[in-house]
């Protein structure tokens, strides 16, 4: 049975604007609770405003491309149980699973949008490819940023921690 390769396209952006949908609920609860990670707080609430756009923009693809909405719950659906379990939210330590979390999920981004780059090429979609390269850099920034300051958070966890003081968020 042969496939389109525009339908998987379209299926892809879907998945990507799913993903962006939970990224937006998973930034949002960890900007809420941090408290004592200043840094980590201006960063995730950067990032919140960079995926909103993402989110935008891929509708827009979508639009564009003839995907429609309606599927978008079924897959944001998909995502969720996953996300949710790997947020920490409830953990003694959440603010380092947390970190652990965004880590990994801005890896998922990463790979989300290296396949949508190549599967635009692959159709001579250049917007969606420009787009989707754009989005590309912002995960990227986002996954050093985690990268240079995970050492830092998790001894500042530490430190917080062994003195008695609310080490978790
Ligand atoms: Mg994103
Ligand atoms: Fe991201």
């Amino acid at each position: 049975m042969a496939t389109d390769p525009r339908d998987n396209l379209v299926a892809w952006l879907r998945d990507a604007h799913a993903m962006e949908e939970q990224a937006i609920t998973m930034l949002n609860s960890q900007l809420k609770r941090l408290e004592h990670y200043p840094a980590l707080k201006a960063r995730i609430g950067q990032h919140i405003d960079e995926t909103k756009r993402q989110e935008q923009v891929l509708q827009a693809c979508l639009d564009r491309v003839g995907g429609g909405s309606s599927s978008l719950k079924d897959a944001a659906g998909k995502l969720t149980a996953m996300a949710q379990g790997m947020s920490g939210v409830f953990a003694s330590d959440e603010v380092v699973k947390g970190s652990l979390a965004s880590y990994t999920f801005e890896h998922m981004e990463i790979a989300s949008y290296r396949i949508l780059i190549a599967a635009a090429e692959a159709v001579g979609d250049a917007q969606t490819k420009a787009a989707c390269e754009r989005i590309l850099a912002e995960e990227i920034a986002m996954a050093d940023w985690l990268s240079d300051h995970m050492d830092d958070i998790t001894r500042q966890f530490l430190s917080r921690d062994e003195a008695g003081l609310t080490a978790k968020r």
